[in-house]
C-alpha cells in the first residue's frame, strides 16, 4: 500500500508526524509538495519567501535522496495535484499538517471530501506546525484565550509530545513524476542579504543558536545593535525545525535565556490559536474600535516615506531598510515602526501589514496580522491605546547609535545616541548631512491619536 505525505509548512525530516504515521503504515511513501496556485494569486508570494522555499525544497529532496527517496512537486490546484497524485500511485491515504488560516480550513475540507468520495483517507496532524496544537488548552468559557499571559501559564504546563526521529529509509514509488524543482536563482527582486533555507540550515543554526546564543537572549533580545535572537523565525515558519523540537531542545538548556525564549515560541503558538479560532482576523480587526484611519490617499506620501526609510526618525527608517535588505527585521524594529504607521501616522494597520507581506521572510499570516493588530491596539494587547515615541524607543534600544548608523549611512559621522535627533543640529552642521527632516511632528501626531481613541 502507498501513503502521500503532503508538505506544507513543515519542510522537513527531522520531527514529523506525517511523514512516521505514513512510514509506519505503508511500504512506500510519496513525499509530495503543491505550490498551491491559490496562494499565489492571494498575493501571498512574494520573491522573498519564494527563494527561501526554494532552497527548502532542494533541501528538502537532497534529504529524502539520502534515503532512497524524492520529493515530488507539483503546481496547480492543490487538492486537484493531491487527487491525481493519489490516482496515479493508488495510495489509500493522505497525511499532512492541520494549518490555521481560513484558506487551510477550507483547502482541508475540500480535500477530505474528495479523498472520502473515492474511499480513501485524509488524516490531519496536530502539533507540527506549532508546538501545542490550537484548541489543546482553552479558557472555561471559550475556545481559545483572547489574552497572552493565561494562554502561557497553561501552554508551558501542557504535556508536550515526544520529539520523532529521523528516518532512515523513504521508498518512492518509481514512476511517478515531478515537476523540475524551483531555484532561488530563477527570481528577481529578493532582498540582496535574505538568508538561506533548508532544514540543514535551520538546523546548523538551532544547534548553534542553543550552544551559545540563547544565554544571552534574556539582556540582549531587544538590543537593535547587538543582534541577538535567534533568527529562526523563518526556518520556524517554514517547519525546517521543527517548534516542538526547539521549545524541548531549549528547556534542556535550560536557564533565564532559555525560558524567554521559549516564552516567545508560546506567543507564536498564541497567535496561531487565535487564528485558528477567529480566522476573520487577517483582515478584520479583533476589536472594535471606531479607528477613522487616514485614509491612504491622504496619506499616500507618508507611507511611501515609511516604506521606503525616509520618515526622519533615525531608528524608524535604519529598521525599515534593514526589512528590506534582508527581507527580516528585529522584533523591536518592528514593534517600532509597526506603532509609528499605525497611532503616529494613523494609518490603518492592514496597509503596514501588507508591506510587512510583500518583504518578510517568515511573513506569517498568524504572525504577522496578530503582531500588526496587537501594536494597533486592535487586538489582544491589554494596553490598546499605548503608543511608542520612536525617539525614546530609539535611545532605549540602541543607545549607542549603532544600529542606525548600520542602516542609515547618511549619519554615519553622528556619534553615540545623537544621532537618533538630526534634527537638533543647526545650521551648517545639520546641512552637511543629507537626511530628511521628520516628516510628522510627534506631539501633534499624539494629540490626534488621543483624540481618535477618545471616540470609542
Ligand atoms: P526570537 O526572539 O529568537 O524568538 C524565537 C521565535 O519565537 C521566533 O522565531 C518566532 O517564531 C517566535 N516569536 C517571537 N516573538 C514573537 C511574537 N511577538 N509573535 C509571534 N511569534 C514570536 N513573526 C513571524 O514569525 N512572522 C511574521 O510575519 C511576524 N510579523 C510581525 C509583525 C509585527 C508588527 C511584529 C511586532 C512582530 C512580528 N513577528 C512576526 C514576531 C517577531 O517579531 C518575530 O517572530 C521575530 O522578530 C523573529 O526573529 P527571531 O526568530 O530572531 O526571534
Amino acid at each position: 500500500n502507498v501513503s502521500v505525505v503532503l508538505f506544507t509548512s513543515d519542510l522537513r525530516l527531522h520531527d514529523h508526524p506525517p511523514l512516521r504515521a505514513a512510514l509506519d503504515g505503508s511500504r512506500t511513501v510519496v513525499p509530495l509538495f503543491v505550490r498551491d496556485r491559490a496562494v499565489d494569486r492571494a498575493g501571498f508570494a512574494a520573491p522573498n519567501r519564494l527563494a527561501f522555499l526554494a532552497d527548502c525544497l532542494r533541501d528538502l529532496d537532497a534529504g529524502l535522496r539520502e534515503r532512497g527517496g524524492r520529493l515530488v512537486y507539483r503546481s496547480g490546484d492543490l487538492v486537484d495535484e493531491v487527487c491525481k497524485v493519489v490516482t496515479e500511485t493508488d495510495a489509500d491515504e493522505v497525511h499532512m499538517a492541520g494549518g490555521v488560516s481560513a484558506h487551510a480550513h477550507r483547502r482541508e475540507e475540500r480535500l477530505r471530501a474528495a479523498l472520502e468520495g473515492d474511499g480513501r483517507r485524509l488524516h490531519v496532524h496536530d502539533e507540527v506546525v506549532t508546538a501545542l496544537a490550537p484548541g489543546a488548552v482553552t479558557p472555561a468559557s471559550s475556545d481559545h484565550f483572547a489574552v497572552f499571559t493565561p494562554y502561557f501559564r497553561h501552554w508551558d504546563r501542557h504535556h508536550q509530545r515526544q520529539v520523532l526521529g529521523v528516518p532512515r529509509v523513504v521508498r518512492v514509488p518509481e514512476d511517478i513524476g515531478s515537476e523540475r524543482l524551483p531555484t532561488r536563482g530563477e527570481l528577481s527582486g529578493l532582498s540582496a542579504g535574505l538568508a538561506t533555507g533548508g532544514e540543514r540550515e535551520g538546523r546548523k543554526l538551532l544547534t548553534a543558536w542553543l550552544r551559545s546564543g540563547i544565554h544571552a537572549y534574556v539582556d540582549g533580545h531587544d538590543d537593535l545593535a547587538g543582534d541577538a535572537t535567534s533568527r529562526l523565525s523563518p526556518h520556524l515558519h517554514f517547519g525546517t525545525v521543527s517548534a516542538v523540537e526547539v521549545a524541548h531542545r531549549a528547556r534542556k538548556a535550560g536557564g533565564p535565556g532559555a525560558d524567554a525564549f521559549v516564552r516567545q515560541l508560546a506567543w507564536r503558538d498564541f497567535h496561531h490559536q487565535v487564528l485558528a479560532a477567529r480566522p476573520a482576523a487577517s483582515r478584520k480587526d479583533l476589536r472594535t474600535r471606531n479607528d477613522l484611519w487616514r485614509s491612504p490617499d491622504a496619506a499616500a506620501q507618508e507611507i511611501e516615506d515609511w516604506k521606503e526609510g525616509r520618515t526622519g526618525y533615525p531608528v524608524v527608517d535604519a529598521a525599515m531598510r534593514q526589512l528590506r535588505h534582508e527581507g527580516w527585521m528585529h522584533n523591536r524594529g518592528r514593534l517600532l515602526t509597526a506603532s509609528f504607521l499605525a497611532k503616529t501616522l494613523y494609518v490603518d494597520w492592514r496597509v503596514g501589514a501588507e508591506h510587512f507581506l510583500s518583504l518578510l521572510v517568515d511573513g506569517d499570516i498568524a504572525n504577522n496580522q496578530l503582531n500588526w493588530q496587537w501594536v494597533a491596539g486592535t487586538g489582544t494587547d491589554s494596553r490598546p491605546n499605548r503608543v511608542l515615541n520612536p525617539v525614546v524607543q530609539g535611545k532605549r534600544y540602541d543607545p549607542e547609535g549603532a544600529y542606525v548608523r548600520r542602516w542609515v549611512p547618511e549619519l554615519e559621522g553622528l556619534g553615540g545616541a545623537a544621532v537618533h535627533e538630526p534634527w537638533k543640529l543647526k545650521g551648517p552642521e545639520r546641512a552637511a548631512y543629507d537626511y530628511p527632516e521628520p516628516i510628522v511632528d510627534l506631539s501633534e501626531a499624539l494629540a490626534r491619536f488621543k483624540h481618535a481613541r477618545g471616540r470609542d
